[in-house]
């Protein structure tokens, strides 16, 4: 059984075959989906995928729709989310961040859209599904600043050291398509080594496409489906069977959602 902690199942890449995506995903053991939407123009769709499929929902204000050629929110956007939180009591808040790649970016006003919805996960006692590129450690600033309950770092890229500092505060680390190109050593060797309690799978679909569909570089769509075969070879990474490796990180994730303990033996 396996939970995908990190999915975009309302992107259209899926309009044409959403529902036989998440029956196959269904099928393979993947039990929940964890839907976060990019801004507040998908968060009507992000609603749906809880209701037609058992989704876990975020809302959230992605970093890249705040500054950079596709910016497309506004300030007031803020206290639309709020009210949304309000209202859909949905079990995070995200996707949020920081992303220092993409061109021309706006570091004071992402930062400021970043704050803003840390005080909103914090104020509902919340966890948070962050986006972190190029940013750890002015992510991590923020994170001192504004104290929420732990969450997910993301399609994870930092340092062994970096990791560390996710973990003292309380995150869990997202493993997914990139782990499983054997010239990922870096990543590979972060998940061979943090501890397990903090090791969640992802796919982050459609993007972070696996080496099963090609090389790093193509445009094939990642898909729920597929979490079963990554996490399997996340597993031979990590040394463990592919049972083990799918509770372990299946229980983290709703440790982090729902404070569930793992069961005493
Ligand atoms: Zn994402």
């Amino acid at each position: 059984m396996w939970i995908d902690s990190h999915c975009h199942l309302d992107s259209p890449e899926f309009d044409v075959d959403r529902d036989v995506v998440v029956a196959a995903a269904h099928a393979d053991g993947v039990t929940t989906i964890v839907n976060l939407p990019g801004h507040v123009d998908h968060f009507d769709a992000v609603k749906r995928t809880r209701a037609q499929y058992g989704c876990v929902t975020g809302y959230g204000i992605h970093p890249m729709w705040v500054a950079g050629p596709s910016a497309r929110s506004k300030r007031d956007d803020i206290a639309v989310l709020r009210d949304w939180v309000t209202r859909e009591r949905p079990e995070l808040i995200g996707e949020i961040g920081l992303d220092f790649f993409v061109p021309n970016f706006d570091q004071p006003e992402q930062e400021w859209f970043f704050s803003e919805q840390l005080k909103i996960a914090r104020d509902f006692d919340l966890p948070v599904s962050l986006h972190v590129r190029r940013s750890q450690d002015h992510v991590l600033k923020h994170l001192r600043r504004v104290k929420v309950r732990g969450g997910f770092a993301h399609a994870f890229n930092g340092s062994a050291q970096q990791a560390d500092e996710f973990i003292k505060l309380g995150f869990c680390l997202g493993f997914g398509g990139t782990a499983t190109f054997p010239a990922a050593l870096r990543i590979r060797a972060l998940l061979r080594d943090v501890p397990l309690k903090n090791v969640v799978v992802e796919t982050d679909a459609p993007d972070i496409p696996p080496s099963f569909l090609g090389p790093m570089s193509s445009r094939a769509r990642n898909s729920p489906e597929y979490l079963p075969r990554i996490g399997a070879m996340l597993a031979e990474v990590r040394g463990l069977s592919v049972e083990a490796f799918a509770a372990a990180t299946s229980a983290n994730v709703r440790r982090v959602l729902f404070r569930e303990l793992p069961d005493v033996r």
